[in-house]
């Protein structure tokens, strides 16, 4: 029997259809996805992010809310991204770690992860997000392994958003502690694709797009999700998102997913996005999410305003970060000069925790110990 894979379902979509049937989504869709008692289906999610459902926002916020809070409790999950290296072979338009551009290239020693790990434990927290560049040679599979060797002993979930790799590399990693991989496909637009990654390993769309489907055979614990908001249409990119999730998880039902909404932001190089995505726009689409997929983690970076998150959060958020760097080493040395892109908010941990506590939720810095 031959083996299915994401791309055999993405190969039944066009973007122009999605694009189609996102914009003809009537009021009666939306009625139909917000009153629908079992599974969503896509369609449902068309209507939930399309233009005819912002004149249901309301409703759309207060049943995300609902859900969110049967499901997940007054909780909100922390976790901060540590950049071990910004040594990257990849052209992307929009990133400050491009190939091309002119910044001093650092991979963390063994005693400068040590160095950022002191102080990230200092704010309390027991979740870290490892992250790099693309580099095969500098950071590749040993040298993760190699980190995440050293530093498990310090956390209790270790996530990783790195290069794409085969399913025999995240076999190998697992037993060292990872728990979790994100890995963003930035754009499902496959011509367009092309055009934000020029040069490198990540110009391959298809290896890309196929990367949770090996994660999934690797029997990893958690696979994130996620688009680049703002390269293209919002909407057309979060459907195929939601497909991708709901392939997944009736694919490979014991893993648990996660979707980020990463806006893009100014970084290097001055990129423009060409789709600007407004924050009722987000909110809709986060709602949208909540709704279509109860038991997803979905995430909110520190790439937002301090007023914008302190306003949503509760609608259907379940983890964020806060005091993020995004250079390596940044923790302990501070140097804005290697950032990958410039955060919104700037608020230490302790200050979002407090927000968050005061709106009467638990500030979860350790949700659990794996079974080694
Ligand atoms: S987005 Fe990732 S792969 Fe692309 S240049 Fe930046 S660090 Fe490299």
């Amino acid at each position: 029997m031959s083996k299915t894979s994401f791309t055999d379902i993405f190969s039944q979509y066009t973007w122009e259809e999605v694009c189609n049937g996102i914009c003809n989504s009537t009021d009666e869709n939306v009625k139909r996805a917000l009153n629908r008692t079992g599974r969503l289906t896509p369609e449902d999610f068309m209507a939930l992010i399309s233009p005819a459902a912002k004149n249901h926002l309301q409703e759309m916020i207060n049943k995300s809310y609902s859900i969110t809070r049967r499901r997940f409790g007054n909780t909100i999950q922390m976790y901060i991204p540590m950049y071990l290296s910004n040594e990257c072979n990849n052209v992307c338009t929009y990133c400050g770690f491009s190939f091309g551009n002119k910044l001093p290239r650092i991979t963390l020693t063994d005693e400068e992860i040590l160095n950022e790990v002191t102080v990230i434990k200092e704010m309390g927290y027991d979740h870290i997000l490892l992250v790099t560049g693309e580099d095969n040679m500098k950071v590749g599979v040993d040298y993760i392994a190699h980190a995440i060797e050293i530093i498990r002993p310090h956390f209790a979930h270790i996530s990783l958003e790195v290069q794409p790799m085969e399913k025999e590399e995240y076999e190998k990693l697992i037993p060292f502690g990872l728990n979790t991989v994100l890995v963003y496909q930035e754009t499902y637009h496959e011509k367009n694709y092309k055009t934000y990654h020029p040069k490198g390993r990540k110009s391959n769309f298809n290896f890309r797009l196929e990367t949770a489907d090996r994660l999934g055979e690797a029997g990893i614990h958690k696979i994130g999700l996620g688009v680049l908001l703002g390269l293209e249409d919002w909407r057309a990119d979060s459907f195929f998102t939601a497909l991708h999730l709901q392939y997944l998880n009736k694919t490979y039902w014991q893993t648990k997913y996660s979707v980020s909404f990463p806006r893009l932001r100014p970084a290097e190089g001055d990129f423009e996005p060409k789709y600007p995505m407004s924050e009722k726009e987000l909110v809709q689409l986060i709602c949208a999410f909540r709704i279509f997929d109860e038991n997803v983690e979905l995430s909110l970076s520190t790439r937002e305003s301090p007023a914008f998150r302190d306003k949503i959060f509760e609608l259907g958020i379940t983890s964020m970060s806060a005091g993020s760097k995004t250079e390596p080493g940044g923790y302990a040395s501070n140097n804005h000069a290697l950032e990958q892109f410039h955060i919104s908010d700037e608020r230490t941990p302790a200050e979002v925790a407090d927000v968050i506590r005061a709106r009467g939720f638990e500030v979860v810095w350790k949700d659990w110990d794996a079974v080694m």
